[in-house]
């Protein structure tokens, strides 16, 4: 196995690869770097398979958009994960090969609703789920500091204890740990309970990222150009999140205005649309935004896959004066999840 750390920053880039086969995988890219990574693969005579993204990212650019259009790679990440460029959702268990190797997929969410680990039988990428004696924040983005406490506790806790430790980000200069090591010495974790935790994740006081705009919401949507505007994060949380059962019972009594804004290929597929709902890509929504001028007034109801991207349309109509937005929760995976009635042509 090829397994080497790219960036030698606090963000981490690994690449794991087969000497045998000739194939490689990056879990992390930085958009930054994408002309060193291909280098690099050029370099050591591998194709990139595919590009795992741990987790959506709030601090960088990931360079997943670009690596797959310029290589070819899969985007892998899991099923929550917000962004429409995604090939292959993955859940808890899932395999991944790379040539004879295997990666392990393990969700461990927390830090973000769409966290996983990837374990090949000596090593764990743990994300920013568990770093070496910390553990990422999990007070925006979707967070969960009890689904966090369970995910290392349970999961990667119960991993050998001589199991390497490669975290997404170090702010140290630490390059590895290994999972006994963070059991005894992880100051977060260690001497914890669950309640603990919560408490403490909860007010670490740290500031919020101020880059929102240029990072986290372009990763959510796979958006590159300058379209659209990115609502700040005060407009996102004024934002009105209706779940599921909700929306639905809006249906059933007062023809809300149903604005699903994903890419066609989601609209059609696996998860299907609402009945009735209009398709306006969150891309196009500011230059098309005249087709819903008639709906001023009317109550709309942003759409996409996770509640993510609609949530940014929701800020955005709500900005270029639509009076009455509001947004489908957890989007159109709950709404399976919940079996509502789902249209998918
Ligand atoms: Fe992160």
């Amino acid at each position: 196995m090829i397994f080497r750390e790219l960036n030698r920053a606090k963000c981490k880039t690994y690449l794991i690869g087969s000497e045998k086969d000739h194939v490689a995988l990056l879990v992390d890219p930085v958009r930054e770097k994408v002309d060193r990574y291909l280098a690099l693969l050029a370099y050591l005579g591998l194709k990139l398979d595919a590009v795992v993204d741990t987790h959506t990212h709030a601090d960088h650019r990931t360079a997943s958009l670009d690596l797959k259009e310029l290589t070819g790679a899969q985007v892998i990440m899991h099923r929550k994960a917000p962004a429409p460029h995604v090939n292959l959702h993955v859940d808890d268990r899932a395999k991944i090969p790379v040539g004879e190797l295997q990666l392990e997929v393990l969700y461990t969410p927390g830090h973000t609703p769409d966290g996983i680990s990837l374990y090949t039988g000596d090593r764990v990428l743990t994300g920013d789920t568990l770093l070496i004696r910390g553990t990422g924040r999990c007070d925006f983005a979707g967070g969960d500091a009890g689904e966090q406490y369970d995910a290392i506790t349970q999961k990667l806790f119960a991993l050998p204890d001589d199991t390497l430790v490669f975290p997404s980000h170090d702010y140290r200069g630490n390059t590895r740990s290994t999972i006994g090591e963070e059991k005894r010495l992880n100051p977060r974790v260690m001497g914890r309970s669950r309640e603990q935790y919560i408490e403490l994740m909860n007010n670490l006081g740290l500031p919020l990222p101020d880059n929102i705009q240029e990072v986290l919401q372009p990763n959510q949507s796979a958006m590159d150009d300058d379209r659209l505007r990115f609502p700040s994060l005060a407009e996102l949380n004024q934002v009105r999140q209706l779940n599921p059962i909700q929306v639905q019972a809006l249906i059933d009594t007062s023809a809300p205005i149903i604005l699903d804004v994903r890419e066609p290929e989601e609209y059609t597929g696996e998860l299907g649309h609402i009945p009735g709902s209009i398709l306006i890509p969150l891309k196009d929504l500011t230059s098309r935004s005249e087709e819903l001028g008639n709906y001023k007034d009317k109550h709309i109801i942003a759409v996409c896959r996770a509640g993510v991207r609609s949530t940014t349309a929701a800020a955005i109509l709500t900005g270029l004066g639509f009076d009455h937005v509001s947004n489908l929760k957890g989007g159109m995976l709950d709404w399976n999840n919940d079996n509502l009635s789902v249209e998918r042509r």
